[in-house]
């Protein structure tokens, strides 16, 4: 029988090829006269660009946006608007720069416009992680979630195709999780379902050419739809890991994500068979977790967490805190797991379905 409590944010989504465009307008319908343009160090040309189209509608450019957000970046961005008069901010980048700007935002009650350039879906959550003295604390709140965001998929046509595969991962990760989430409910299943295929679908297609327009906007369109999963129901292991190892280790996020993914898959699957079976539909393939791990080998992702800067000799250290403060997962937690979990994922052995064999016997 289907049961579910359901509470949507609202948040005005713009999505298409040259939508960026539309920034006028979108400015005109948030009441923003004066914006403030964020962006990355890498990204300040188009930043540049988009303030330059906009003329006297903007006040100036931080674009100095950075991985984890840290708190001291904040506060610079924030003085830097104070001191420009801005009345609005506008984000064109991937998750640094959408969690700068609702870290700004948050704090000065400045509208925001997200114009998303990766997959990760940071525009489509009320979430925010934040760094200070060497510690990632994340919190929820509906003022964080951007009001509007512009999807123009002409903005990833530049994402490196091996940026492109490990963010593709990174979102997926989302609608994996949302698929056991305890408040998951019918529209959070089938868009997780959807977000994957596309995903499925549009990644294999990128890397062959990563001017492919059509598999681009497939793969935006995961995002969002994988970027919305996230935004509405809680997550389990598999980001609980990503957390601790991102804090502890300063890992390149949707790098980290891709590995691990299968391996929490995996881990969870005797607890979850109707998440199982709708991931392995996705993917079209007889196994989710197996299907994962292929499909991220067979794009060119590295599959092994000491290759993107993990510290094997710390790896005790990784287990213990993955066991400590564990988020809800549809699986018990035991140490044993995790170890083996993590043994796989650092050295980049491939997920067994060992475990949901011996749980059948
Ligand atoms: P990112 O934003 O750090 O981008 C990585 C690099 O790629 C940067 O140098 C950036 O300038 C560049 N780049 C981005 N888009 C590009 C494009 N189209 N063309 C060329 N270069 C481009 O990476 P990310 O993976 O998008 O974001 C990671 C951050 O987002 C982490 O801090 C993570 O914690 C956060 N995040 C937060 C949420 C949330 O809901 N709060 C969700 C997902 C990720």
């Amino acid at each position: 029988m289907i049961a579910f409590s359901l509470e949507q944010r609202a948040s005005r989504v713009v999505f298409g090829v040259g939508t960026l465009e539309h920034m006028s307008d979108e400015l005109d319908r948030a009441g923003i006269k004066r914006a403030l343009v964020l962006s990355t160090a890498a990204q300040r040309a188009d930043a540049q660009a988009l303030s330059d189209r906009l003329g006297g509608r903007t006040c100036g450019i931080f674009g100095d946006a950075r991985m984890h957000t840290p708190v001291e970046t904040t506060l610079q961005a924030v003085r830097f608007a104070q001191e420009n008069g801005a009345d609005g901010l506008v984000a064109v980048g991937g998750g640094s720069t959408t969690g700068l700007a609702k870290a700004v935002s948050i704090r000065t009650g400045l509208p925001q416009i997200v114009a998303p350039t990766t997959y990760a879906g940071s525009e489509m959550t009320p979430i925010l992680g934040e760094t200070s003295d060497g510690q990632k604390r994340t919190r929820s709140d509906p003022r964080i979630q951007p009001a509007i965001v512009i999807y123009d998929v002409a903005l990833t046509l530049t994402l490196p195709t091996a940026a492109s595969v490990v963010s593709g991962f990174n979102a997926i990760a989302h609608a994996v999780e949302a698929l056991y989430a305890k408040d998951r409910n019918p529209l959070t299943d089938t868009m997780a379902v959807e977000g994957i295929s596309a995903f499925a679908r549009a990644l294999p297609r990128i890397v062959r050419d990563g001017a492919d327009l059509e598999a681009r906007g497939e793969a935006l369109y995961g995002a969002w739809l994988c970027g919305s999963c996230l935004g509405a129901v809680g997550m389990a292991l598999h980001h609980k890991l990503c957390h601790v190892l991102g804090g502890l280790f300063d890992l390149p996020h949707a790098e980290m994500h891709t590995i691990i993914l299968p391996h929490a898959l995996a881990y969870n699957a005797p607890a979850v068979p109707n998440a199982m079976a709708a991931v392995a539909r996705a993917l079209q393939v007889s196994d989710g977790a197996a299907g994962l791990w292929n499909l991220s080998r067979d794009l060119g992702a590295k599959t092994a967490l000491k290759d993107i800067g993990f510290p094997v000799a710390r790896f005790d250290e990784a287990v213990t805190s993955a066991l400590e403060r564990p988020y809800w997962n549809p699986r018990e937690i035991t140490e044993a797991g995790i170890r083996d979990l993590l043994h796989r994922a650092v050295f980049g052995i491939a997920p067994t379905p060992a475990d949901v064999e011996s749980e059948k016997r």
